[in-house]
């Protein structure tokens, strides 16, 4: 028994939301986390995700040994090979012949050593960020009207506004302790509105008072419908344009170029949603315009930031409290990643690769033999050097782009390609690490030390409170490391995180005067003892002067050279579905997973609210392709298919369908829905277009559909469809077999890795398909295994609660084996509150027999939605959809 340690403050690992979490580790090791009452981001809050992060801390999975062709290797050996072969890919082909493809979950510390290593010594920009994929556009968008990547305002700004215009954002599920700060606003200012601009009606809808049901891309054609009508009815702030601006002629021009009838048909909306839009928008002086991915990963993503923030400068509705446009980023450090240069176009501290004054001091600051000249190779450039043989040597930083880059097939052969490939990442086994020649063991969260930035400008530092396991290492080591064994050892000395915190602070002041906005100078000297204690800080912090860190832009002062923003005229391009196929293609995340669930997906808790991929389709199109709900159906288009659970939903508009993209071969058989999409970037901003790709749907014939849990990960799937979930006490098996198997027994055997020895129980019916069978070592259940004709009907709560409880008498075992619960053990359907574990039939038994009618006599009752909340819009649909019911 060992030592109780004391909580840790630290920062969540996921979204940019950056929620301030105390953990704590017990005397057994078992890791709790709570919100930090203190911290600005969420003062004490945590959504689903955050509050389960002490269920993915584990050391399964884990790669705890540097490999060098699947053999365990020393740190010297591996560091040597990565450095030598580096330095002599570079000196046979040159410096652009390498390339480092990094990820918004490094700190800002691993990062700026990666970049400085890159652009100032091997002397190319090519490294670039997975967060080239979720924000590029946001940041293209700032530099071009702001002359800086610079968010202006703050969460407090949520709060404070009259009227939240949600673009392209599914808040509820993807930032939502920022959707419940927003949702507790409103709760006590019932006068605020909230407006949803987004093809699908999602949960985020649950808040909203006007949904606006754009096409896909249709956000440009609707923010010029908004600013040509601003223009039109006399509501822009001439005063703010007049002395701040410069360009509104141009861009008023270029949003009357078509008349408000062709914009309304363009963007899919009445002319009488547009005009109730912009009344709203004119009419409230407090406006806050969030915007995400569906607006950033686009081929206008970049004309649909300016089309926003157009908008914003005309009606002087910037930098002021409860005004302003709001990029919220998806990970946890992509702003961290953009200020030290992780972008293959920009360099450290936010200066520009354009600028020889800038590469001069940056170059002079690092005292870098060769600072990198021109912008390298953005993401998917980037993969496609790799597959034609341009870039030989690529090195690839805690992320997945075999799972999350468009094209993800391209990619996967480029990579299996490409003569030499690292891999850094906490995980042994993802799509990416399998096509990797070393495999370097990184720490994750709870081992790191370091700092991110949140959405809102906001540095918090990242603590460890675990241990280093195995060989486990930094990132800012292993490439410091490396950086010394190719010959750079004096400007790579670094022993600690702190010190290239204070080298990265000091370089942001370094011959700044005002020139950037980024400036944290105030921390150059910052010791070990101050790094440790340092608390979440919003920049600039210049060392000299103390500008309002709070907002930007409210009194003019922009970053460019004369000083004012800069509309930008965004004409209407021709509509951007990619492609072949007979449904616009969507993509995005669920709740409770994140990325490619290389942490999530450990997490019984999240895993049982979404547990297979799925196609979010319109019953309508669904009904005339044939298709029923919990079918599986193909998704495919030229590139590749994939195979996922239908699921029916009148939130999907007709003509389209949404695939959520955590799924990797590690969770399902045949589910990366990357593979379908094309490799089309805005030209701005080079960020894909991922949510726009065209794709055809059928029903897939499946002659048994089955359903698994086992004690056991379950080692080889032979079925046509699987999907395989963590869950309480084992795993839980989706799967569906085109031809019914010759040998059932067979195939559950190998499923659970029952022996011929276990003992097994069976029921079948030969007539409907249906066979069931359960296998026991004495008290304990191995695995049960149902196949059916159809769609299985056990209780998936009540199969996974078979796993641990005990089966003592011949009648429960029997039981297990049929499939059915005890009549005092009702089926709580899919899982919606991840904290109290409470399913869907139990909610809609709490409307229909209970009397609840709202979210708060659903958490009364049954206490779901009362912890993090972050289910509370779904409950919300639940109670709406069946109160009617029930009234009737
Ligand atoms: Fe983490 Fe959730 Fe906060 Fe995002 S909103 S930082 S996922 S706790």
């Amino acid at each position: 028994m060992g030592i109780e340690a004391e909580p840790v403050k630290t920062t969540c690992p996921y979204c940019g939301v950056g929620c301030g979490v105390i953990a704590s580790m017990d005397a057994v090791g078992n890791v709790s986390v709570r919100g930090d009452p203190d911290h600005p981001a969420n003062f004490g809050r945590l959504c689903s995700k955050g509050s389960s992060l002490g269920e993915t801390v584990g050391l399964e999975g884990r790669l705890l040994h540097p490999e060098i062709d699947g053999r365990r290797a020393s740190w010297d050996e591996a560091l040597n090979l990565v450095a030598g072969t580096f330095r002599q890919t570079i000196a046979e082909h040159g410096p652009d012949a390498v390339a480092f493809y990094v990820s918004g979950q490094m700190l800002t510390e691993d990062y700026y050593v990666a970049n400085k290593l890159m652009k100032g010594f091997i002397g190319s920009a090519n490294i670039d960020t997975n967060s080239r994929l979720c924000m590029a556009s946001s940041v293209a968008g700032h530099r071009r009207a702001f002359g800086g990547d610079v968010v202006p305002g703050n969460y407090e700004d949520l709060e404070l506004a009259d009227l939240i215009v949600l673009v392209g954002s599914n808040l509820a599920w993807c930032h939502p302790v920022l959707f419940q700060r927003i949702a507790a606003a409103k709760a006590t200012r019932p006068e605020m509105k909230v407006v949803l601009i987004d093809p699908r009606r999602t949960m985020s809808a649950e808040l909203a008072d006007l949904h606006l049901a754009v096409k896909a891309d249709g956000d440009v054609a609707l923010f010029n419908a908004l600013l040509a009508w601003l223009a039109d009815h006399g509501q822009l702030d001439s005063s703010y344009v007049e002395r701040h601006t410069t360009g509104l002629a141009e861009a008023v021009a270029a949003a009357r170029a078509l008349p408000p009838s062709r914009l309304a048909e363009i963007a899919g909306l009445s002319p009488q949603e547009i005009e109730r839009f912009c009344r709203l928008f004119a009419d409230t002086p407090r406006v806050v315009t969030i915007y995400s991915q569906g607006v950033n990963q686009s081929e206008s993503g970049t004309d649909k930031v300016n089309a926003i923030i157009n908008c914003h400068l005309a009606t002087g509705r910037i930098g002021k409290p409860g005004c302003g446009p709001f990029s919220v980023t998806g990970q946890p450090n992509a702003m961290g990643g953009r200020e030290v240069g992780g972008l293959s176009n920009m360099l450290a501290a936010h200066m520009e690769i354009e600028s020889a004054k800038d590469r001069d001091t940056v170059r002079r600051f690092w005292n870098a033999p060769r600072i990198a000249e021109k912008a390298g190779l953005k993401a998917v450039d980037l993969f496609r050097a790799v597959g034609e043989g341009r870039i030989k040597a690529l090195w690839i930083m805690a992320t997945n782009p075999v799972a999350s880059m468009p094209d993800a097939d391209a990619v996967k052969a480029a990579l299996a390609a490409c003569p030499f490939v690292v891999v850094s990442d906490i995980s042994a086994e993802t799509d990416t690490m399998a096509l990797a020649k070393v495999k370097l063991p990184a720490t994750g969260w709870g081992e790191k030390d370091g700092t991110v930035t949140n959405s809102e400008r906001r540095i918090s530092r990242q603590r460890s409170f675990l241990p280093l396991v195995g060989d486990m290492r930094p990132d800012w080591w292993i490439v410091s490391e490396v950086a010394r064994r190719m010959g750079f050892a004096d400007a790579f000395p670094y022993e600690a995180p702190a010190e290239i915190f204070a080298e990265y602070a000091a370089l942001t002041g370094f011959e700044n005067h005002g020139r950037r906005a980024l400036d944290i100078g105030a921390y150059a000297g910052l010791d070990e003892a101050g790094y440790e204690t340092l608390p979440p800080f919003q920049w600039p912090r210049p060392a000299q002067g103390s500008p309002d860190p709070a907002r930007f832009f409210g009194a003019g002062g922009f970053f460019t050279p004369d000083g004012k923003g800069c509309f930008v005229p965004t004409p209407v391009s021709k509509p951007a579905t990619v492609g072949e196929g007979a449904f616009v293609l969507n993509t995005g995340r669920i709740r409770d997973q994140w990325h490619t669930m290389t942490r999530t997906g450990k997490s019984p808790r999240l895993s049982a609210h979404m547990a297979e991929p799925f196609a979010e389709v319109n019953p309508a199109d669904a009904a005339s392709l044939g298709i029923a709900d919990a079918d599986i159906v193909e998704v495919a288009n030229g590139r590749g298919k994939i195979l996922v659970r239908a699921l029916l939903s009148e939130r999907q508009q007709r003509g389209a369908i949404f695939v959520p993209m955590h799924w990797t071969d590690e969770f399902a058989a045949a589910a990366r829905v990357d593979v379908l999409v094309a490799p089309v970037t805005d030209p701005v901003s080079g960020q894909p277009a991922l949510k726009a790709s065209r794709a055809d749907l059928r029903r897939f014939a499946a002659a048994r559909y089955g359903f698994a849990v086992s004690r056991t990960k379950p080692a080889a799937i032979g079925a046509d469809y699987w999907a395989r979930a963590a869950c309480d006490g084992g795993w839980r098996i989706e799967f569906a077999f085109a031809e019914a198997p010759a040998d059932p027994v067979a195939a559950a055997r190998t499923l659970v890795g029952a022996h011929e020895t276990t003992e097994m129980l069976a029921y079948q019916d030969n007539e409907r398909g249906d066979c069931r069978l359960a296998f026991f070592d004495g008290g304990k259940l191995v695995g049960a295994f149902f196949l059916s004709g159809a769609p299985v009907a056990v209780s998936r709560s009540w199969a996974v609660a078979q796993l641990q409880s005990p089966h003592d008498s011949p009648r429960d075992r029997f039981r297990v084996a049929a499939g059915r619960g005890g009549a005092d053990k009702p089926d709580a359907g899919a899982t919606v509150c991840a904290c109290f574990s409470v399913g869907v039939n139990q909610i809609v038994a709490a409307v229909a027999k209970d009397g609840c009618r709202d979210v708060d006599a659903i958490g009364r009752l049954l206490k779901a939605g009362t912890n993090c909340g972050s289910c509370r819009s779904e409950i919300k649909g639940l109670v709406d959809a069946h109160y009617v019911v029930a009234a009737e």
